[in-house]
C-alpha cells in the first residue's frame, strides 16, 4: 500500500477535482469510493471501495494517514469522533462539520453568534408551522442537498409531504431575495484565512445553474461584509479547509445566511480556471496545514455554467463539437453517466467583457447539455 498524505472520503466530482492540485503538489490521496468506477475513483489509483457510514471502512481509508477530508458532509459525527480519538485529524473536525450537516444546529449557532439569518424556528407539528406563519420554507435539518428536503409552503396543506418525511424540520421565512451570493474562504488550522471574491450563484429548480465571479454590481460595502461574515464564521466554528457561505441578498440590500458548506463548493468551480489558486488547491493546502495561495482573480470576469444531464447522453461525441465551437472554454467533465438534471460537468470562460464571457460559457454548456448553442 502506498504512503498516502491524506485520505478523502467520497468519490464524487469534488474529490476528483482535488486530484489535479494533488498531482501538482506531489500529495498522494487515498480515496474511499462508493464503487470502483465513481467519478474520483477513475482518477485516483489508491482507491478503497467502501461505505462512509461504516466505521471499519473509514478506518481502512485512514490507516497510516494523518489527515482525513471529505467530498461531502454525510459522514456520521460519531465516526468522525472515533477517527479523531484514534489519532487521525478529520478536517474539518466533527465540531465544525456539524453545522454543515444539520440546518437546525447551524441556524441555532449562527443566531447565537449574531449572524444575520432568515427568521426561523424548529417545527414539530403542523400547529407549530401555523404558528410560525405562511409562506414558509420548510427544511429537513439533515440529509438535504440540491433542493431535496426543502419545501416552499404557502398553506398548511402543502406541508403534508414535509411532515410525512419523518425528518426533523425547521421553518424559515420565505426570503424575497434579489439574488443568491456565495462567499468562500480557505482556513488553516492556525487560523490563516484567504477570502475569494464574492460570487453570484443562479439556481434553476433548486440546483446551481451558473456562477458569475465577481457578483456583478455588488455594492463594495456588501461585498466586504459578505467576506467578513465568511471569515468570522470560519473562525468561530473552527473550520479547516474550504468554507462556502451561501447568502441571500435581499431586495432592500441586506445579507442573510442561507447555508454553509465545509468543502469545495459548486460556487467555487470557476476558481480552477479563474483564480491564482483554485478552491481545490487551497482546500488541500488548508487541510494539510500548508501556506495558502492567493485567491485573486486572473481576469475581470469568470463565468461557470454547470453541465446538467439533458438531451445529450454521449458527452464524448459532443466534446469535439464544444471544443471546436468555443475553443477558449475550459471544459470539465466528471466521468459520470448522464441522467436528467445530474451534474455531469461544468464549463468556465474567463475574460474582460462580462456579456461575452457569459454568452460563451452558456453556449459551451448548451452544446454539452441540449446539443445546440441554445
Ligand atoms: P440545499 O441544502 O438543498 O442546497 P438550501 O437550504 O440551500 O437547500 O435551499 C435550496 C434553495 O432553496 C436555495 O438555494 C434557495 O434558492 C431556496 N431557499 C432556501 N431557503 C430559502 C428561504 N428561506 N427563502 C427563500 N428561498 C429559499
Amino acid at each position: 500500500m502506498s504512503h498516502a498524505h491524506l485520505a478523502v472520503v467520497g468519490g464524487g466530482q469534488l474529490a476528483r477535482m482535488m486530484q489535479q492540485p494533488a498531482i501538482a503538489l506531489g500529495l498522494r490521496i487515498r480515496l474511499l469510493a462508493e464503487g470502483p468506477d465513481v467519478s474520483a475513483a477513475q482518477v485516483i489509483a489508491d482507491s478503497i471501495i467502501g461505505d462512509h457510514t461504516v466505521l471499519a471502512d473509514l478506518e481502512a481509508v485512514a490507516e497510516g494517514v494523518g489527515v482525513v477530508t471529505f467530498d461531502h458532509e454525510h459522514v456520521p459525527p460519531e465516526h468522525l469522533r472515533a477517527l479523531a480519538d484514534a489519532g487521525h485529524a478529520p478536517r474539518p473536525g466533527p465540531h465544525a462539520l456539524l453545522y454543515a450537516q444539520d440546518k437546525g444546529e447551524m441556524r441555532a449557532r449562527l443566531t447565537g453568534l449574531g449572524t444575520p439569518c432568515p427568521r426561523w424556528a424548529f417545527v414539530e407539528t403542523p400547529g407549530d408551522l401555523a404558528a410560525f406563519g405562511f409562506p414558509a420554507v420548510v427544511k429537513a435539518t439533515r440529509g438535504g442537498y440540491d433542493g431535496k428536503g426543502v419545501w416552499v409552503v404557502r398553506e398548511a396543506a402543502e406541508a403534508a409531504e414535509a411532515f410525512a418525511s419523518g425528518a426533523r424540520l425547521i421553518a424559515e421565512e420565505l426570503v424575497d431575495f434579489r439574488r443568491e451570493l456565495s462567499a468562500q474562504v480557505a482556513r488553516r488550522p492556525n487560523g490563516e484565512v484567504v477570502a475569494y471574491p464574492v460570487v453570484e450563484s443562479r439556481q434553476a429548480g433548486g440546483v446551481c445553474a451558473e456562477v458569475v465571479s465577481p457578483a456583478p454590481d455588488l455594492d463594495a460595502a456588501l461585498a466586504s461584509e459578505a467576506a467578513d461574515l465568511a471569515e468570522r464564521i470560519a473562525a468561530e466554528l473552527d473550520v479547516v479547509g474550504m468554507l462556502a457561505v451561501e447568502l441571500f441578498e435581499t431586495a432592500d440590500g441586506r445579507l442573510l445566511v442561507n447555508e454553509l458548506a465545509m468543502r469545495p463548493h459548486n460556487t467555487g468551480h470557476w476558481s480552477i480556471d479563474g483564480a491564482v489558486t483554485s478552491q481545490f488547491e487551497n482546500h488541500l493546502r488548508a487541510v494539510m496545514d500548508l501556506p495558502l495561495g492567493p485567491a485573486d482573480p486572473l481576469a475581470p470576469w469568470s463565468v461557470m455554467v454547470n453541465v446538467l444531464g439533458g438531451a445529450v447522453t454521449d458527452l464524448d461525441a459532443q466534446l469535439p463539437v464544444v471544443l471546436g465551437d468555443v475553443p477558449h472554454a475550459k471544459v470539465h467533465l466528471y466521468g459520470k453517466a448522464v441522467k436528467p438534471g445530474r451534474k455531469v460537468g461544468h464549463v468556465t470562460v474567463v475574460g474582460d467583457d462580462l456579456a461575452d464571457v457569459l454568452a460563451d460559457a452558456r453556449r459551451a454548456a448548451a452544446l454539452l447539455t441540449v446539443g445546440s448553442p441554445a
